[in-house]
């Protein structure tokens, strides 16, 4: 059985005040034990969320580079991530594949890095809306995939999240029968490409407008191991009613 798996991913949000309340409100919030829950600050503060955020939540980046150490102006490596007891990273998102023309491969050479580092992947797929319209939904989503796969054997910290683009920061979420249709297609591919094992074990989380009202029946579904929260997950009440979605 998978346990369930709860990312909130604050991108480009936040200041040293809202970091401080949010990291004060989310001490409050009762962790199941049955659930995993992580959350994703900017960079620059990471390391005050893990000194202050209480243990039983993980941190993650929201990226990470191929490289441990070394001349890569403005890069982050997963060992420096480690050196601040981040255990967790985003990677692929589509705002990194679109805004920073990300491609598979080069997402799963950060994967395959992050993971040699001791750094756990949250590893991003997803369509876009025209994509979606021309059909296509499986076939990316499975390329998408496929670039991580190609890099990587051990998939014991992976957690794969499903993005639709069309549905990120759009309040338009995947109906429950949309999002299970592509988990399963997901975990096909993993079945079929990598091994029974991994698929039956491996947690695969959608993203893309989840919030207080829509996550408990999402979390019906057999195949939706849990969710990446955008939004929502600047509001502690909401994103606590997403940490127990599914009890
Ligand atoms: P929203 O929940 O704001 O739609 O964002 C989803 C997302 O991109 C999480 O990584």
């Amino acid at each position: 059985v998978r346990k369930f798996f709860i990312g909130g991913n604050w991108k480009m949000n936040g200041s040293v005040a809202q970091v401080k309340s949010l990291v004060e409100g989310l001490n409050g919030v009762d962790i199941p034990s049955s659930t995993d829950v992580v959350v994703a600050p900017p960079f620059i503060y990471v390391d005050r969320v893990r000194t202050h955020l209480k243990r039983e939540i993980g941190v993650a980046a929201q990226n990470s580079y191929v490289k441990a150490s070394g001349a890569y102006t403005g890069e982050i490596s997963p060992e420096q991530l480690k050196d601040l007891d981040i255990d967790w990273v985003i990677l692929g998102h589509s705002e990194r594949r679109e805004y920073f023309t990300e491609s598979d491969d080069f997402v799963g050479e950060k994967t395959a890095h992050a993971l040699a580092a001791g750094v756990s992947v949250i590893a991003c797929v997803g369509e876009k809306l025209e994509e979606r319209e021309a059909g296509t939904t499986a076939q990316v989503v499975t390329r998408q995939l496929k670039g991580v796969a190609d890099k990587i054997k051990d998939w014991t910290n992976v957690v794969v999240a499903y993005e639709p683009v069309w549905a990120i920061g759009t309040g338009k979420v995947a109906t429950p029968d949309q999002a299970e249709e592509v988990h399963v297609t997901l975990r096909k591919w993993l079945a079929d490409n990598v091994s029974k094992e991994v698929a039956d074990a491996t947690r695969i989380i959608y993203g893309g407008s989840v919030n207080a009202g829509n996550a408990a029946d999402l979390a019906t579904k057999p195949n939706i191991d849990g969710f990446l929260v955008g939004g929502a997950s600047l509001k502690v009440p909401d994103f606590s009613t997403i940490i127990h979605s599914r009890l």
